[in-house]
């Protein structure tokens, strides 16, 4: 079969140059990524063993590939969202470590409200790929509803004095920092909500690592009595709340849910081309073949949906693409455990061997992917904004139908 040039050469409508760019990012990960089934970490969100993943990133920020989107003003190589957005889709085509973690996490806050000093130590750190952050908003009573947060950082002389418990975080068992958010005593408003940033290995900071329905770790962070100097707030005290749902919003790259679709669905492609069932070829079975062709539409038609997304920030349609490209992944994972039968629900125990890049299993199809894919995928309609709460906001902010009273 002749190779498609990535998105049909223009990365489905974010232009030829953020599609060159997307190839030169497949190179230098097809080559990197050669030996990563030696450092297989199931116990990571990413698959991948730590040192890994910040040598992958050391090597990508040397090759120039981090911070598309970091402007020349702030050091970055200022190529724009688009080049980010292919990045984000090749990446988890080839089931990459997010590379970007840090710029992708915390990149906004840092880059739209850090002040000089924050963004000279950080913004350099992460384009050159030499530091791991997380974000910690979530607290176990206020997920949606974030203006339930209860953790407190209390005045203390010039500083402050952080106190709460932050639940669901990824990545914070190996981040080096996290933006976070704690309710402070303004004069004005006692309990705004203020932005700070966290060194993780400040004393008072514990970090518990709980296991996800597929065997990696979600994060809780127990913040006790930290103490952080006035420096440690992002952006001006009290006005989190502005700059949280500007950073949650900047957090919805559709084009990335959909380098995963693409992927799923190629296995899926080979899996059936390979497999017979009662002699015939799974390729050969009407029913299969309408049910992949089904899947072709909707990635074709997510990818084009996300990458206009990107091209018009702000509106309703990054809440379209994610929701489109969180269940479409579901909708694959279900489909392909039900054409491969039983083999498409066995992964590969011990979690040693899990997918994406341990041992393949010998009784699992797909080396145990698709069952893997089947528990991976739940949770993307929940986290980065529930898709109950974001079809809602297309519905009012989207269509303009009336706001609903909670
Ligand atoms: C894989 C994963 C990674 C995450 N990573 C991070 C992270 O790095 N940092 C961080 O701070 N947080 C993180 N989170 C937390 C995530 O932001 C929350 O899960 C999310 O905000 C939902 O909060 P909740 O889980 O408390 O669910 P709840 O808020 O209790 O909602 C549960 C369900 O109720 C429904 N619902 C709630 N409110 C409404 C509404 N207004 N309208 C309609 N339906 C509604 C939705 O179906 C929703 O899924 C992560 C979550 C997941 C699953």
């Amino acid at each position: 079969m002749a190779e498609v040039a990535f998105g049909g050469g223009d990365a489905f409508g974010l232009g030829a140059d953020a599609a060159a760019f997307g190839e030169r990012v497949r190179a230098f990960l097809d080559r990197e990524l050669t030996g990563a089934a030696g450092y297989a970490d199931p116990a990571d969100l990413t698959g991948l063993a730590e040192e890994f993943e910040r040598e992958l990133s050391r090597r990508a920020g040397a090759e120039g590939l981090l911070g598309s989107a970091v402007d020349a003003a702030h050091g970055g190589p200022g190529r724009g969202a688009a080049h980010q957005a292919a990045f984000d889709y090749v990446a988890a085509a080839c089931d990459a470590p997010l590379v970007d973690t840090a710029l992708t996490l915390a990149g906004h806050p840092l880059l739209h409200d850090a002040n000089a000093e924050q963004q000279a130590y950080f913004l350099p750190r992460m384009l050159r790929g030499e530091i791991l952050m997380c974000i910690a908003y979530t607290e176990p009573d206020a997920g949606t509803d974030l203006r339930a947060i209860t953790t407190t950082a209390a005045g203390d002389g010039d500083g402050y004095r952080l106190t709460g418990v932050k639940t669901l975080v990824t990545g914070a068992h190996k981040a080096d920092w996290c933006v976070t958010i704690a309710r402070t005593p303004e004069p004005d408003r006692p309990g705004a909500l203020t932005m700070f940033l966290v060194d993780l290995a400040a004393p008072g900071v514990t970090v518990r690592r709980r296991p996800t329905m597929n065997g990696w770790t979600l994060d809780e962070i127990e913040f006790d009595d930290v103490r952080l100097g006035a420096d440690a707030v992002l952006g001006q005290p009290g006005q989190a709340w502005r700059q949280l749902v500007a950073a949650v919003r900047s957090e919805r790259s559709g084009l990335f849910y959909l380098g995963f679709a693409r992927h799923v669905l190629d296995l899926l492609v080979t899996y059936v081309r390979a497999t017979r069932r009662g002699g015939q070829l799974l390729a050969d079975d009407p029913l299969v073949r309408d049910a992949i062709a089904g899947l072709e539409i909707d990635v074709e038609a997510g990818s084009v949906l996300a990458a206009r997304a990107v091209a018009a920030p702000g509106s309703a349609l990054a809440s379209m693409a994610k929701v489109f490209g969180t269940e479409l992944l579901q909708r694959l994972a279900q489909t392909a455990t039900e054409i491969a039968g039983h083999a498409g629900t066995v992964w590969a125990p011990p979690h040693s061997s899990a997918p994406p890049h341990g041992a393949a299993s010998p009784h699992g199809a797909a080396g145990g992917r698709f069952a893997w894919e089947y528990l991976e995928r739940v949770h993307g309609t929940i986290g980065a904004g529930a898709n109950e709460v974001l079809r809602d906001g297309i519905a009012d902010f989207g269509l303009g139908l009336p706001r609903q009273a909670r």
